[in-house]
């Protein structure tokens, strides 16, 4: 799903005229992802991982997030959605299991056999379904169960499981290859719920045949061994994100944003900074634009609180983003000049800091950053050739 404006490069970038004509540049670090998966299978100990590549690899590019997890011997992959899953399907050796967190819509379930497809079936209609569909090919088909542990959004209730468990036909047909329940509170180590979500969980795969176990995502991994059972889905904390927000990061960061300042002024004290002039100048002012807003996925909340920065100085968003630019206050920066290129996420301003100015999480930030960066790869110390 990547635009047309993707460039490859292994090692230093050179980086063409062409990523000036749009927001800036997206450099997304695979040799990052490669080692937080690698970090991620120690922190693991002995429980698989899997890749959440749901919503495009949270923005980063799915097809090569996913050959790259692949050549680092990941083979369980997670999508939301089923066109999710068709579009990364014939890219993946067959090894690999592709399966669907939202389920399958009826008439749907004929599709996902014939491309080796798993739905997480949510309700007793997806389960029935998918054994008729078992029984009408004459073939096994893995199935793989939600339990509604306690969140309330997707997975069977305690008693459409209990009904299941108790029929002893109920897996004819079919190999029970997961049993799964996702955490509400992980993010908040603390939280009694993790303890109830934990013990519901256990009480009902125990009614159930023996299949694989999945509790965790990021946050749940690092909630201890209790939480990692078979299987671990971790997402945010591949791409870099805080596992647990607050607490010291230990991922490295996969995604740099860049962008061009296009545009120097200085203005004089009471200029009217922006739409609404929602900032005026305090004193005399320099101000840089950046051809970056909230159509690229900078949050308007962040208007007059984020920062971009150039070699190690600040450059304070003044006055609201708009939704092709953003005008920072380089008053204290007099070395930046048009056409340098100032930092928007990086060294200086992670993913949780820039996500904390917008008064959101560091997956809405990922999932929103827009078409209009070019997207520049790297894989610097990844084996093999990367397509
Ligand atoms: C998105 C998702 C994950 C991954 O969550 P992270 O917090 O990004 O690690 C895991 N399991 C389910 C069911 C999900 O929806």
């Amino acid at each position: 799903m990547n635009g047309p404006n993707v460039m490859h490069s292994s090692g230093s970038i050179d980086i063409s005229p062409l990523a000036m004509v749009g927001a800036g540049t997206l450099t997304i670090d695979l040799a990052a992802v490669r080692s937080n998966y690698r970090g991620l299978c120690q922190a693991a100990a002995g429980a698989a991982v899997a890749g959440v590549v749901k919503a495009d690899a949270y923005g980063l590019g799915a097809a090569r997030i996913a050959q790259v997890l692949y050549q680092e011997g990941c083979r369980t992959f997670f999508v939301a959605q089923l066109m999710e899953a068709l579009s990364l399907r014939d890219g993946l050796p067959g090894d690999a299991e592709l399966f669907v967190l939202n389920g399958v819509q009826p008439e749907l379930e004929a599709e996902c056999a014939e491309r080796r497809i798993t739905p997480v079936l949510n309700s007793r209609p997806q389960f029935a379904a998918w054994r008729a569909l078992a029984h009408r090919l004459g073939r096994r088909l893995p199935a793989a169960l939600q339990a509604d542990t306690g969140m309330s959004r997707l997975g069977l209730p305690p008693e459409e499981l209990e009904a299941i468990a108790a029929d002893a036909t109920a897996f004819e047909g079919l190999d029970f290859t997961l049993f799964m329940s996702h955490l509400a509170c992980a993010d908040e180590p603390d939280n009694a719920a993790n303890a109830m979500q934990l013990a519901n969980f256990r009480a009902l795969s125990a009614l159930l045949p023996a299949a694989r176990r999945s509790l965790a995502n990021s946050a749940g991994i690092m909630l201890g061994p209790d939480f990692r059972f078979d299987l671990v889905r971790p997402g945010i904390a591949l791409y870099g994100g805080a596992p647990i927000p607050g607490r010291p990061n230990p991922m490295k960061p996969v995604a740099t944003v860049e962008a061009p300042v296009a545009q120097i002024r200085t203005v004089p004290p009471g200029a009217g900074i922006g739409y609404g002039f929602s900032r005026h100048a305090t004193g005399r002012m320099r101000l840089a634009t950046i051809p970056v807003g909230y159509a690229d996925g900078w949050h308007r909340a962040s208007s007059n609180r984020g920062s971009a920065w150039f070699e190690g100085h600040a450059l304070p968003f003044a006055g609201r983003v708009s939704m092709d630019s953003i005008i920072l206050d380089a008053t204290a920066v007099p070395a930046l000049a048009p056409g340098d290129r100032v930092e928007l996420v990086g060294p200086h301003r992670t993913l949780d800091a820039v996500a904390a100015d917008a008064g959101t999480i560091s997956y809405e930030i990922l999932t929103s950053l827009g078409m209009r960066f070019t997207r520049v790869y790297r894989d610097e110390t990844g084996k093999g050739a990367v397509a």
